[in-house]
C-alpha cells in the first residue's frame, strides 16, 4: 500500500503542505506549531499514513512543495514517488 511519511524533526511549520493537501496536513497550533499528518501513526519523529492510489497526487504535490523535503510519498514497492 502506498504511504505518506512526514519527518516532524525537519518540519519548520511553514504551512505549505496544508495548502496543497488540506485534508492530510494541519499545523499543530496547540503543541509545536509544526505540521501534523492527519490520521497517521507516529514512530519517533516520523508520522506515517497508508493511502490509496487516488490519494497520491495531492500528497506528491505537498511533498514537492515542502521546502525542507520532510514529506515523502512511497509506492507499494517502497520507491519514492515524491519528496
Ligand atoms: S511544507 Fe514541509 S516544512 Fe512546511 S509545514 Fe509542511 S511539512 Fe513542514
Amino acid at each position: 500500500m502506498p504511504k505518506v511519511t512526514h519527518d516532524k524533526g525537519e518540519c519548520i511549520g511553514c504551512g505549505s503542505c496544508t495548502l496543497y493537501a488540506e485534508h492530510y496536513f494541519e499545523i499543530d497550533k496547540e503543541d509545536d506549531a509544526k505540521a501534523h499528518l492527519i490520521r497517521s501513526t507516529q514512530k519517533g519523529n516520523m508520522e506515517i499514513l497508508d493511502i490509496e492510489d487516488f490519494e497520491m497526487e495531492v500528497n506528491i504535490d505537498a511533498a514537492r512543495g515542502c521546502p525542507m523535503s520532510c514529506i515523502k510519498v512511497l509506492g507499494d514497492d517502497g520507491r519514492i514517488l515524491g519528496e
